[in-house]
This record gives C-alpha cells, sequence and structure tokens, in this order.
C-alpha cells in the first residue's frame, strides 16, 4: 500500500509528538498514518530542556528539573527563583520511548525505515518519495530540511546556535542542584556570543555545554578546551566524561512556512518552530502540534496554519544586530536580565507577554542598537 490519509517525514520531536497527539484523538482513529524516518530513534541523541509550571505533559519523562536559574556576565550575576516555572530537562532516549510504546497500540499508525529524498506537491494530493518508494496522501506533515534556502538568501541574516556538551561525573559530590546555569557569559567572548550551560542533574553529575550564537561552527577541539578550561578554572579535575551531546539549531527569521502548500504543512525545525533568538523548540513544539492537530480536524487550510506575531519582529531585530556586531550578546543578555527579573524574561520569550510588558522589556535594554536596527530594516 502506498496511499495514507497522513504521512509524518520525519520521526524527530516534532513528528513524534504529532503522531502522539494524533493517536490520543478519535477523530484519526479511522485514518491511516504513516511514520517516516532514516532511523528508529531510540538514543539519548539530545537533551531537551524548557520552563513550565510544576506539572506538565512530559512530567513522567522529566528527568531533572530546577527552581532557580543563574544567570552571568561581566555587567550582572544572578540567581533566582523562576516559580511558578520550573527549568526541566527531558532526554531525548525517554521521550522516544514514550512515544513508541504508545503507538505501538494503534493499529492505524505505522512506522517505516526509510530515506526520504523530496516531497512533491501535486494537483490535490502530495507524493513523498523515498529510495524505495512513491507514496500518496492528502496531507504531509515534514520535519527534514531538504534544502538550504534559509541559507542561501539574503533578506534575514542566519546565526548558529552550535554546541558540544559533556555530561561529566566527579569523584566528590561537588554541584548545587538546585540551580541550572541559563547562560554564563564570563566565559572569553572573542568577538562573539559565547556562553557556558550548566545543567547539574546530581551532586556529582553535571552537563556543561559551551554555546554560541554566531555565524560559524568552530573546530571541535575548541569547545572542547573551552569546556576543559571552564572545569579547570572552577577547580573540577577529579572527572570522567561519561556521554558527550553536539548540536546546531538555526536562528533565523526566515520564513520556513511560506513553502506550506495545499497538501503539505513544514513541521519542527524545517517549519521555523525554533526560536529565531534563542533556539528553543521543544515547547513551542509541544503548543504548536496540538494546535496543528485541531486545524487538521476543523478541516483548514494548511497554507493558514502559520500566524505571524510581533515576536518574530523583535527576532529580526535581535539577530540583525548579533550577525553584525556579534559579540553584543553579553552585553545585550545581560542588560535584560539586570534590569528585568526572569520570570518576566522567560514569559516573553514564551511569546506570552502583551505589548506593554514587552515595552518594559525593551526600553531597558539598549535600546539605540533596536531603533537603529528598526531603521534599518524600513529604509
Ligand atoms: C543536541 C540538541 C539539543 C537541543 N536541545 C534543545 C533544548 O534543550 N531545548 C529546545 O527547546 N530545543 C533544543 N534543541 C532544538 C530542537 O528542539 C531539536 O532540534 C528538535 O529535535 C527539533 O525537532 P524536529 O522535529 O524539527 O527535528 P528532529 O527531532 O531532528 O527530527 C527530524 C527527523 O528527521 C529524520 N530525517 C532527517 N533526514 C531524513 C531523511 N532524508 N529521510 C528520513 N528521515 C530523515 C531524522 O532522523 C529525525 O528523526 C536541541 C537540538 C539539538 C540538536
Amino acid at each position: 500500500m502506498d496511499y495514507y490519509d497522513y504521512i509524518i517525514v520525519g520521526g524527530g520531536a516534532s513528528g513524534l509528538m504529532s503522531a502522539y497527539r494524533m493517536s490520543k484523538d478519535v477523530f484519526f482513529d479511522d485514518k491511516t498514518i504513516l511514520i517516516l524516518d532514516k532511523v528508529k530513534k531510540n538514543s539519548n541523541d539530545r537533551t531537551w530542556c524548557y520552563w513550565e509550571t510544576e506539572n506538565d505533559e512530559w512530567n513522567d519523562i522529566a528527568s531533572a528539573s530546577w527552581k532557580n536559574i543563574i544567570f552571568k556576565s561581566e555587567l550582572y550575576k544572578t540567581k533566582e527563583s523562576i516559580a511558578p516555572y520550573r527549568y526541566k530537562m527531558i532526554r531525548s532516549r525517554d521521550f522516544y520511548t514514550k512515544i513508541f510504546t504508545h503507538l505501538k497500540t494503534k493499529p492505524n499508525i505505522t512506522f517505516q525505515l526509510a530515506n526520504v529524498l523530496d516531497i512533491q506537491q501535486r494537483a490535490g494530493t502530495a507524493e513523498v518519495i523515498t529510495t524505495d518508494t512513491i507514496f500518496k496522501t492528502k496531507t504531509v506533515l515534514n520535519s527534514i530540511l531538504f534544502n538550504d534556502a534559509y541559507k542561501n538568501q539574503t533578506k534575514y541574516p542566519v546565526l548558529q546556535q552550535h554546541f558540544v556538551g559533556f555530561f561529566i561525573r566527579t569523584k566528590k559530590n561537588y554541584f548545587d542542584e538546585s540551580a541550572a546555569t541559563f547562560m554564563d557569559f564570563t566565559v572569553a567572548q572573542k568577538g562573539n556570543t559565547r556562553f557556558m550551560y550548566v545543567l547539574p542533574y546530581a551532586k556529582n553529575e553535571a552537563l556543561f555545554e559551551y554555546t554560541l550564537f554566531s555565524k560559524e561552527l568552530l573546530p571541535y577541539d575548541h569547545y572542547k578546551s573551552e569546556i576543559e578550561k571552564y572545569l579547570k578554572d572552577k577547580n573540577i579535575t577529579d572527572y570522567e566524561i561519561i556521554e558527550k551531546e553536539q548540536g546546531s539549531i538555526p536562528m533565523t527569521s526566515y520564513k520556513f512556512w511560506k513553502n506550506n502548500s495545499k497538501n503539505i504543512i513544514h513541521i519542527g525545525t524545517a517549519g521555523g518552530w525554533s526560536k529565531a533568538s534563542t533556539g528553543f523548540t521543544f515547547k513551542n513544539t509541544t503548543n504548536k502540534t496540538a494546535q496543528l492537530i485541531k486545524h487538521i480536524k476543523e478541516g483548514k487550510s494548511l497554507t493558514k496554519f502559520h500566524k505571524v506575531k510581533k515576536f518574530w519582529f523583535y527576532d529580526v531585530l535581535l539577530l540583525d544586530i548579533l550577525s553584525k556586531q556579534n559579540e553584543l550578546g553579553a552585553s545585550i543578555f545581560g542588560k535584560m536580565f539586570q534590569k528585568n527579573h526572569p520570570n518576566q524574561i522567560l514569559k516573553f520569550l514564551d511569546e506570552e507577554t502583551s505589548f506593554l510588558e514587552d515595552l518594559k522589556i525593551q526600553l531597558k535594554m539598549p535600546i539605540w542598537l533596536f531603533i537603529n536596527a528598526l531603521l534599518k530594516r524600513i529604509f
């Protein structure tokens, strides 16, 4: 059989979350759903963090959570409670296991290993082309970036949030498990926006992730030596590396959704669901998949799903600034945290603040930089 009612291309975070939501909704019980991925996801290939109130949908698979966050820069340092939020960590293996265990109970949902080469809008249907088969469907939910169109345009700058993380275990108890370091900009900036991200999930275990918001990736050894230096500066020398992770998330206001068509919608990072100014995607995907399933059930056009919000434009300005003056990240985020409570910043990054609340945050930031960027955009 090569026809399915729905085909989910890419069984990662957004694809599996979409399938999970469909599986929980009786509307889809008599619909055939195919998930295609080139690998069966079952490893810790990423660690997802996000902030939420105490009880949320993924609580059962959160492997750690923090009541406090630490922010550090030369300008300002703070450790603050973020109640009623908690900063939560999910290991991807737990997420994949939860979803696949549930999907196995649904005979209408099939997972198939396949290398997807392309998807095509045809008259009234869509085709998903793999190395072996051409599948047909009325609705494709696609999470694969098939080309570099977002990199090859010049209208919106493209930065990457790129990082290498080491999960380390120390011999002695060393860490304060009550606080996650959201951003530590006291590391050498070297003309970029660079920070350390630290998640102490046990007294003797923590993830140290050396992260940049910049255009060019670094050689692997560079991230590695920066983590080693950071640990040495903190007198952490008796450790072993128990796991590693590495990633690069596009940071751009490029309109990924403009490629949505009658029978194809792009989801996840490929759909523009990664927040351009931070790379955070997981919580947005949680919300967007719920909205998308409702949208599909209501029979609404896939091209009408995406709504451009004011936050998209704020991100345009920040990325305009950081793409030209990449060294300014530490001072922009420093001022943001110095003058605003972290909860207000988290609400702003969640795109839930009112216009008045936005203004209160923005007026406390280096406002001339943003006005300058705005004028350049307009003229
Ligand atoms: C290491 C790492 C850590 C991250 N941490 C966070 C975090 O803490 N918080 C947060 O909010 N976001 C985080 N992100 C960003 C974002 O949440 C993740 O990238 C998330 O997995 C994006 O979901 P997605 O569905 O768009 O893509 P993916 O989860 O990458 O899913 C895409 C799927 O497509 C499959 N695929 C690709 N090409 C093909 C092909 N040709 N044929 C068939 N299948 C294919 C892949 O195997 C994959 O399963 C992180 C990203 C990385 C890489």
